[in-house]
């Protein structure tokens, strides 16, 4: 196995992977990372959630950008606010020994006067949502004519979330000549599309699902009435006392249904979806981080950005309408070399999608029973 030395990484970069406690590279990282340094050349990466993309294409942006300079030379589109915040973070730890960095978040939901001043002080590299930053280069308030680097992240997760035309448009006012990485993973057509469109030859990189660590997640599926479906995740809840989860539904309506719920039955639960204020949003998040909730109910869209480390269970309350998404959910769990589960709440009738499932994830389900009141008072 390679070391992070032997991909090429200058002395300041592999002082911040000390820092940061990370021993060998992951797959993705040992895969793109030399070829990110060596080439300037176009790059479409797949891996799955959790299996180290940010550093895989943040260290080589680091490395090759001039810090010396205040031009915007990276741009870095990621589907939502909070994965902006967490990708702008990691780029300051990855880059905290580079003089002069500068990193800035561009997103909604915050004020864009502030985020204008931010940009005129000189941020080498903007992560940006595309809804904002197409606003933004439309208002002149950002200029990306001599970027060199763009990286698309969760290029399937954008994409889903209808950002196709704003990507586009945020393309147009680059340069042709600088290279592009598309980061996903999943690769639907409209994936495939893009890549096509926006990019020149690009090197392909496919990695296995192993996560970061070789964690792992063991899969569960329950079947229920289909009235009884809360009664079950209530049970789930009692039989595992400790448990620290997400409990994912189909809709931002059914999440905060299932939340109140809940609540009201004495659960430290809550709820995150897109009908929340941004400051709604930041309260529960910081309830769930410190364990004030146990059992976050979210929608899929608001759950992208959830970075939260020792989620126990991660809980299908209703399964989501692309299986593709099943992917997502499970990797909420079992990160950095943890241990997870991810269960699936389903009626009869919609238990063959399990089979398609474990056709995408390669592996296997194990069908489980709810425990009775008797087994969880044992
Ligand atoms: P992805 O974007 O593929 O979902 P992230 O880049 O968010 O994954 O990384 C997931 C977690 O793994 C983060 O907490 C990150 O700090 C950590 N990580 C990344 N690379 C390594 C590594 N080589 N060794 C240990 N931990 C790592
Ligand atoms: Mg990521």
């Amino acid at each position: 196995m390679a070391t992070f030395k032997e991909l090429g990484l200058e002395a300041n970069l592999l002082q911040a992977v000390t820092d940061m406690g990370f021993e060998t590279p992951s797959e993705v990282q040992e895969k793109t990372i030399p070829i990110l340094l060596e080439q300037e050349s176009d790059l479409v990466a797949l891996a799955q959630t959790g299996t180290g993309k940010t550093a895989a294409f943040g260290f080589p942006m680091l490395q090759k950008i001039d810090v010396d300079s205040r031009t915007t030379q990276g741009l870095i589109l990621s589907p939502t606010r909070e994965l902006c915040l967490q990708i702008t973070n990691e780029m300051n730890s990855y880059g905290k020994h580079l003089k002069g960095l500068n990193v800035t978040a561009i997103y909604g939901g915050a004020s864009i006067t502030e985020q204008a001043r931010q940009i005129k002080r000189g941020a080498q590299i903007i992560v940006a949502t595309p809804g904002r930053m197409k606003d933004m280069i439309g208002r002149k308030m950002i200029d990306i004519s001599k970027i060199q680097y763009c990286v698309l992240d969760e290029a399937d997760e954008m994409l889903n979330m209808g950002f196709y035309e704003d990507i586009t448009e945020i393309l147009s006012y680059s340069p042709k000549d600088k290279s592009t990485w598309l980061f996903s993973a999943t690769m639907p057509k409209e994936v495939a599309t893009i890549a096509k469109k926006f990019m020149h030859k690009p090197i392909e990189v496919t990695v296995g699902s192993k996560n970061v660590g070789s964690s792992q997640v063991s899969h569960e599926y329950y079947v229920v009435g289909a009235r009884d479906r809360y009664q079950a995740l209530k049970r789930l809840a009692d039989a595992n006392p400790d448990i620290f989860s997400v409990v994912f539904c189909r809709t931002k309506r059914d999440t905060q249904k299932v939340a109140e719920q809940l609540i009201a039955d004495g659960y430290n639960a809550g709820a995150i979806h897109g009908d929340l204020s941004q400051n709604q949003r930041d309260i529960v998040m910081k309830q769930f981080r410190t364990r004030q909730i146990q059992m976050l109910v979210a929608t899929d869209v608001a759950a992208r950005g959830i970075d939260v480390d020792d989620i126990t269970h991660v809980i299908n309350y209703q399964l989501p309408d692309e299986i593709e998404t099943y992917t997502h959910r499970s990797g909420r769990t079992g990160r950095a070399g943890k241990t997870g589960v991810s269960m699936v709440i389903v009626t009869k009738s919609e238990a063959r999608k399990i089979r398609q499932i474990e056709k995408i994830i390669q592996k296997q389900f194990e069908a489980k029973e709810i425990p009775s009141g008797m087994e969880i008072c044992e």
